[in-house]
């Protein structure tokens, strides 16, 4: 697309844009008289009008029905994930049993690594990058350490070599170099500080060459770009839910078990009464017998408030399309980072973290400032603009399709430079 650098341009973009009305759906924080320009839905999403509804609804039910909640009104507890398979599985790429809603995303890598790190003769290591998100890092540690594996020798922390962006190239070389040794590839789909994304299926194409498994935690992915999970053979992957997917403050995590993997039913794992075969489950006769694909990882009956909150926000998201979604977020973005690159007054005094390549990012720009950094990003802030801060001098900009207008990115870049202007 041709940009032009002014108001009027986006204004048209915006009138165009036929995911336009999905904005009305969210609640805007209200800074200086106004809606706040919100560019944070990659740490945390909008609420979503409806999201009160549908807790209420369940409110209610346990109001009215108490335990018959369970098994009665029109979203019986006992089956409520359930509702959350199918735009899940539109989401990641997966069929409807190989993705489940459960717990946190940190507990869920910890169920992950529990079945899928399995350390056997020489092979021990995990291959994870340099600038992990710490909970991930620290998960991969606990994991070595809880099965007498040296972390110091066995975790391989993989860094760019140069700069702070990865090539698919050197990332499959470094799992062809671990070969034999390498037990697990544990990636982000999109890195957290950069915006990069990854891919998925080169580099489990990889880990799988030398025997190994790859798994990726899609925390900055999921409802940002469209993925393959299963064509991919993507071996598991996780994911919160409070971020892209607007379903509120530590809302319910998610994972997705290829298929290949729940066939097994000894397929190593940790288990609960939840990932019981659900017919059977209330048997309680003590001999454990998986559900159907990723459910058999369920532990426990589910936080039915976060669940509504998260369908409620699901129920969003299939209505406009994660396809229709990438589409406009590529414009969405590709406008942000031509506004920051054709104007001298602001292309001076930044540098773009993130892959000038489209199909090398989400919708996430991560900016660096070279100077006054911390003293910018609270101008802004002042400014009615919120978004995220990230040591040592880094604003990650996230225009999110799903409710964020042209207008907003030009207003976030004029206020920008109205800061560097004076
Ligand atoms: C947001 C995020 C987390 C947060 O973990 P929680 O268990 O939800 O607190 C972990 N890893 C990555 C990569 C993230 O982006």
């Amino acid at each position: 697309m041709q940009y032009k650098g002014d108001l009027d341009f986006a204004k048209a973009l915006d009138r165009n844009d036929e995911l336009r009305s999905f904005r009305h759906e969210f609640h805007f924080p209200q800074r200086n008289g106004r809606d706040a320009i919100y560019l944070c839905g990659n740490s945390l999403g909008l609420q979503p009008k409806n999201t009160r509804d549908y807790l209420e609804k369940e409110l209610k039910s346990w109001q009215e029905n108490a335990v018959e909640g369970h098994f009665s009104g029109s979203h019986p507890w006992v089956s409520y994930h359930e509702h959350t398979k199918e735009t899940l599985a539109a989401l990641v790429g997966a069929k409807t049993t190989e993705v489940v809603s459960m717990n946190n995303l940190t507990t869920n890598l910890h169920l992950m690594l529990a079945s899928f790190y399995q350390p056997n003769g020489v092979r021990r290591k995990i291959l994870i990058e340099g600038g992990a998100f710490p909970s991930d890092h620290y998960a991969a540690e606990s994991h070595m350490r809880r099965m007498g594996v040296d972390p110091d020798e066995n975790l391989i922390c993989l860094k760019p070599r140069q700069g702070e962006l990865y090539t698919t190239e050197e990332i499959v070389q470094a799992i062809k170099e671990a070969g034999d040794s390498l037990s697990l590839v544990l990636l982000p789909g999109i890195q957290y500080y950069t915006g990069q994304s990854f891919d998925l299926k080169a580099i489990s194409e990889a880990a799988h060459s030398v025997g190994a498994f790859a798994g990726f935690d899609h925390a900055h992915a999921i409802g940002n770009i469209p993925m393959n999970l299963h064509e991919d053979d993507v071996d598991f992957a996780v994911w919160c839910t409070y971020k892209y997917l607007n379903s509120g403050p530590g809302s319910v995590s998610g994972i997705f078990v290829h298929e290949k993997h729940s066939a097994d039913p000894n397929f190593p794992k940790l288990t609960g009464w939840w990932g019981h075969e659900p017919k059977t489950r209330f048997e309680m006769n003590n001999h454990f017998k998986p559900a159907l694909g990723a459910d058999a990882w369920m532990l426990s009956n589910m936080n039915i408030l976060s669940m509504a909150a998260h369908r409620a926000s699901l129920d969003v998201f299939a209505r406009a399309g994660i396809q229709k979604l990438r589409d406009k977020s590529l414009q969405l973005t590709g406008f942000l980072e031509f506004l920051l690159k054709s104007d001298p007054v602001v292309s001076e005094r930044i540098k773009i973290l993130t892959p000038t390549d489209p199909e090398q990012r989400g919708c996430q720009l991560s900016i660096f400032l070279t100077q006054d950094g911390k003293e910018i990003f609270e101008q802004l802030i002042e400014k009615g603009v919120i978004l995220d801060w990230r040591e040592p001098n880094v604003i990650r900009v996230a225009p999110t399709p799903l409710y964020n207008r042209f207008e907003d990115v030009w207003d976030f870049y004029s206020i920008l430079r109205g800061i560097f202007a004076c």
